[in-house]
């Protein structure tokens, strides 16, 4: 490979690991996410990454659901903060907003949106915010102007709605691709699917090695965003937690891979565990 392209495996995993936690700590310390999303009918991807970022350590995890029949309380994972969508951008501090999981393309997600990209956060922004962002040029533009990081998480037909090319020349030249979205928006990138490559800024990429076709089942896309936001959190650097989380997730998967004999019927709240086993074996 060309050397502003690394793999990213164990070896480079263990050199981003968020440090023991101190004896002193207190749920401030790990910071807070926010995941806003759940329309209806997909509250369950929203309820996914917010048990994701909670369950990979984040210090306190927010809800702001969509759905007009969204429920009070996640009953059972009630450690959850649900809110309405505006009641986030009135929190004080948030270390991370993942915009995305059942966010939905309707006129208040694209209102939402907005308010978030012209916000201060650190922006995760999955599904169909990166839709949204694919259908107006003018949310494209201040995404690329905003000052804040912003990670991108596009699977393959994302990728090529963001680009306006097509599925197949996203696939073609993947290498290629990560880099384009992560130069025309001026944001860390991970183009997903088998051998996700990670972008930075600067064209730096690295190709994972961890996963496998378990992860090939609704809502996984949902738990990756929860624990790029949850390492955040943590304080890891937006281009440190991508890293960490893309491979983490990979590597959870193979673990689940390893311990039912294959990947036939993994689900996404199981990575989840795992996930979080691995983490605490590596630190
Ligand atoms: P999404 O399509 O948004 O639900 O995200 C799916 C997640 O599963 C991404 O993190 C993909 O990289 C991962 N994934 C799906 N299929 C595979 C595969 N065949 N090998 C490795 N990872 C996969
Ligand atoms: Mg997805």
């Amino acid at each position: 490979p060309k050397p502003h392209i690394w793999l990213l495996n164990q070896k480079l995993a263990n050199s981003l690991l968020p440090p023991p936690r101190p004896i002193n700590s207190h749920k401030g310390s790990f910071g807070n996410v926010a995941i806003l999303g759940g329309s209806s009918g997909m509250i369950g991807a929203a309820l996914m990454a917010g048990r994701s970022a909670l369950h990979l350590g984040a210090g306190r995890v927010y809800l702001g659901l969509l759905a007009e029949n969204a429920p009070p309380v996640d009953f059972s994972q009630p450690e959850l903060m649900l809110r309405t969508p505006s009641e986030l951008f009135s929190l004080s501090s948030l270390s991370c907003l993942v915009v995305g999981p059942g966010l939905g393309q309707s006129a208040q997600a694209l209102l939402l949106l907005e308010t978030a990209l012209h916000s201060e956060f650190t922006l995760v922004l999955d599904a169909d915010a990166l839709n949204l962002i694919a259908s107006h040029p003018d949310l494209a533009r201040n995404l690329s102007q905003r000052n804040v990081p912003a990670i991108l998480t596009p699977h393959p037909a994302e990728a090529a709605r963001l680009l306006h090319i097509d599925t197949a020349t996203v696939q073609n030249d993947r290498m290629h691709t990560v880099h384009q979205i992560s130069h025309s928006f001026n944001c860390y990138v991970v183009l997903k699917g088998a051998g996700s490559i990670c972008c930075f800024p600067d064209g730096k990429r690295y190709l994972n090695t961890s996963g496998n076709p378990g992860l090939s089942t609704a809502g996984t896309g949902d738990v990756l965003a929860g624990i790029i936001g949850a390492l955040i959190a943590q304080g890891l650097k937006p281009g440190q937690a991508l890293l960490l989380a893309v491979y983490l997730h990979g590597a959870a998967a193979d673990h689940l891979l390893q311990k039912n004999h294959g990947s036939l019927g993994m689900v996404a709240s199981e990575v989840i565990g795992v996930a979080r086993l691995l983490l605490n074996q590596w630190i």
